[in-house]
């Protein structure tokens, strides 16, 4: 089922996730309906507290080539209580987000990164990544600690997305 998307400035996303601590059909739906919604709504990642799930889950889907840009269920990663061990090295990458539509700026994040977490039936992995993935994995983790990527941004640059936010919530 396709969910609603929790918008900027709602005072949700600046809560904090709580871990999952039952891998069951309730979980199982979560997932499921996650990825129908972001799937409906063209994104490569969600995190549960975007739909208004307080709870430490996140699944993204790389698109297997930027032209058809499918995104077939079965590679989606779905990440439960994730932690990362390790995150080295920097890089700079455009982002955007469901809960903040038609913004996009650059971000500073690791390059690299390990991260421990649990699949859908409570089975622990541990992956490392230092592409696409491992910048994915850090905005997504970021929804679980209750942060945005535009908190990120530069004093000049927050300020110019809250102008351009403001301006363009009162047209409608
Ligand atoms: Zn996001």
């Amino acid at each position: 089922m396709v969910r609603d998307i929790v918008i900027y400035p709602d005072k949700r996303l600046k809560q904090k996730s709580l871990p999952v601590e039952k891998f069951d059909e309730e979980l199982h739906t979560l997932l499921d309906d996650m990825y129908e919604t972001m799937i409906d709504k063209k994104g490569v990642g969600l995190a549960a507290i975007q739909i208004g799930v307080p709870k430490r889950v996140l699944i993204i889907n790389i698109p297997l080539d930027e032209e058809d840009g499918a995104q077939p269920k079965e590679n989606t990663l779905e990440v439960i209580n994730p932690q990362f061990l390790e995150m080295s090295g920097s890089t700079k990458y455009q982002e955007g987000c469901l809960s903040v539509p038609g913004f996009y700026e650059d971000v500073s994040r690791y390059s690299k990164v390990k991260l421990k977490y649990f699949d859908r039936y409570g089975k622990e992995h541990i992956l490392e990544d230092d592409d696409f993935l491992a910048i994915a994995l850090q905005h997504e983790f970021d929804h679980l600690e209750g942060k945005l990527f535009i908190e990120k941004l530069s004093i000049i640059k927050r300020k110019k997305f809250e102008k351009e936010w403001k301006k363009r919530n009162s047209k409608k």
